[in-house]
């Protein structure tokens, strides 16, 4: 499926690149650069999957997968944590706070993608031809 995804990352290089990769791949981009501004688009656009920054000024990622996930009409909505920390325990930190999955940076442009697209409700390889 083409999937509107919303990007929460403070960082506009990241951002950049994310962006580029998957709209080469047909999806939508909504970037968001902080946490309380990705809430409220997620409240208003009902994104398909949610990629989110766990270091973030103010409110950082967990806060906000929490707050996601706390939310009943959020819930349902994938979300996949991107984060530069490589601490032991991260991962876990991440899904506990609701994450689906977790993606460490750096980027890698061969398989971001599809990392991604993993975690869609519908997979592109399950559509009709
Ligand atoms: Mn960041």
């Amino acid at each position: 499926m083409k999937a509107k995804i919303l990007l929460i990352e403070d960082n506009a290089q990241n951002r950049y690149l994310a962006t580029f990769l998957l709209e080469q791949r047909g999806h939508t981009i909504i970037p968001a650069e902080t946490g309380p501004l990705g809430l409220e688009i997620a409240v208003r656009e009902r994104p398909d999957l949610i990629l989110l920054d766990i270091q973030l000024p103010g409110m950082d990622g967990h806060a906000v997968a929490r707050a996601i996930k706390g939310d009943p009409s959020l819930r349902s909505i994938p979300i996949v944590a991107v984060t530069s920390y490589a601490m032991v325990g991260d991962r876990e930190k991440c899904l506990a706070a609701g994450a689906e999955g977790y993606i460490e940076k750096p980027i890698n442009p061969e398989t971001f993608v599809a990392e991604i697209e993993r975690f869609l409700p519908t997979s592109p390889r399950d559509a009709a031809p």
